[in-house]
């Protein structure tokens, strides 16, 4: 599958163009389908001008959105054991009925943990590939 970022939305298999609007990926494609650089005007192999148009390549901003995005739910995991761990401490001074509670919160916490530690590898590869960088056709400007 692959993702549009004209349109932000994902077109499955191995398309050429997107489903939605017609853009295609990071390449540029003649009426006979013949592939071209982002950079070309006219097709190399059979002189046509009439090329597809891609899709817009990744913003930089992106990628350093994504790295924190895949980040996110583990920062975010940690600030709640933070949190539990310094209500844990106060319920063992107060009250028992409490303290089971937290004994509950913390198995929740531990399970929690134990997805985050085994989902981010996947969870990663899947957003490499929504955003994967574009080929390397830098030569133009
Ligand atoms: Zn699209
Ligand atoms: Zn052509």
């Amino acid at each position: 599958m692959r993702y549009c970022n004209n349109c932000h939305r994902i077109t499955a298999g191995e398309p050429l163009f997107c489903n939605f609007c017609g853009r295609s990926y990071d390449m540029k494609l003649c009426p006979h389908r013949h592939v071209n650089p982002r950079n070309a005007e006219i097709c190399s192999q059979c002189g046509s001008r009439e090329l597809s148009t891609p899709h817009p390549r990744i913003p930089l901003w992106l990628a350093p959105l994504v790295a924190i995005l895949s980040a996110l739910p583990g920062l975010l995991l940690l600030l709640i054991t933070i949190v539990f761990a310094l209500g844990f401490v106060q319920a063992l001074a107060s009250s028992q009925q409490l303290q089971f509670q937290f004994f509950i919160v913390g198995l929740m916490l531990a399970l929690l943990w134990y997805l985050y530690m085994h989902l981010p590898a996947s969870l990663r590869r899947f957003l490499l590939r929504l955003f994967r960088p574009p080929n390397r056709d830098r030569h133009e400007h």
